[in-house]
């Protein structure tokens, strides 16, 4: 399948990617992973995303547009995390669909509010070497600060710190939240209501997918 999982930070579009992968056939694509990857590696991309990171701000759509199309280059089916975030990104990726002859099955719209995202975000802890969040509020490791996974050290990312949080809110309201009507227009949109637990709304994805497949 071809997805795009669109909705504020925190709203768990990481996490439920990484779960639905191979019961989608749909690998997980995170522009902000990739971006993190770069930084660390201190590549040109990295070095020039790095402050628009820190600010909560986002990366200039020339960089990210190219970076995806970079990504893309391979035919299989795949889940954005955190792309498109502005609408010249979704027409940028419209044209690469085009291109490319693929089908885009449909945006998973997760669906949360502002005083949930806050208190999940701040709460967030992140295996730096995988990827893998927990929430200490609501889906804690089995020991505070190690991965159930690799026994790894967890971390709280600069960008999870309460006044980053804010301006990334702002960001998405100002900016992403745009692509709601973008996608609406198309038929492609599939609202989930990102609040209930983990499990819940990986079957309310997939039930959804299933049933709009079934009706096309
Ligand atoms: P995320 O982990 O998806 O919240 O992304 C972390 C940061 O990476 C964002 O706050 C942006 O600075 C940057 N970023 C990730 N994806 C994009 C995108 N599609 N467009 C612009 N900036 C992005």
């Amino acid at each position: 399948m071809r997805l795009i999982f669109l909705g504020p930070p925190g709203a768990g579009k990481g996490t439920q990617a990484r779960i639905l992968a191979s019961r989608l056939s749909a690998r997980q694509i995170s522009t902000g992973d990739i971006l993190r990857e770069h930084r660390e590696r201190r590549t040109e991309l990295g070095k020039s995303a790095e402050q628009f990171m820190q600010a909560g701000e986002l990366v200039p759509d020339e960089l990210i547009i190219k970076m995806i199309e970079r990504e893309l280059a391979a035919a299989e089916g795949f889940t954005l995390d955190g792309f498109p975030r502005t609408v010249a990104q979704a027409e940028a990726f419209d044209a690469l669909l085009a291109k490319n002859g693929w089908n885009l099955d449909a945006v998973v719209l997760f669906q949360a509010d502002r005083e949930a995202l806050l208190k999940r975000l701040t709460s967030r802890w992140t295996n730096p070497r995988t990827g893998r969040t927990y929430n200490a509020l609501s889906h804690p490791p089995r020991t505070a600060g190690i991965d159930d996974d690799d026994g790894g050290p967890l971390v709280q990312r600069e960008d999870d710190l309460p006044q980053t949080v804010a301006k990334r809110l702002e960001v998405y309201d100002a900016q992403t939240k745009p692509l709601i009507d973008y996608y609406r227009i198309k038929g492609k949109l599939l609202r989930v209501n990102a609040l209930q637990s983990v499990d819940a709304v990986s079957e309310s994805i997939t039930e959804g997918l299933r049933a709009r497949a079934a009706a096309s």
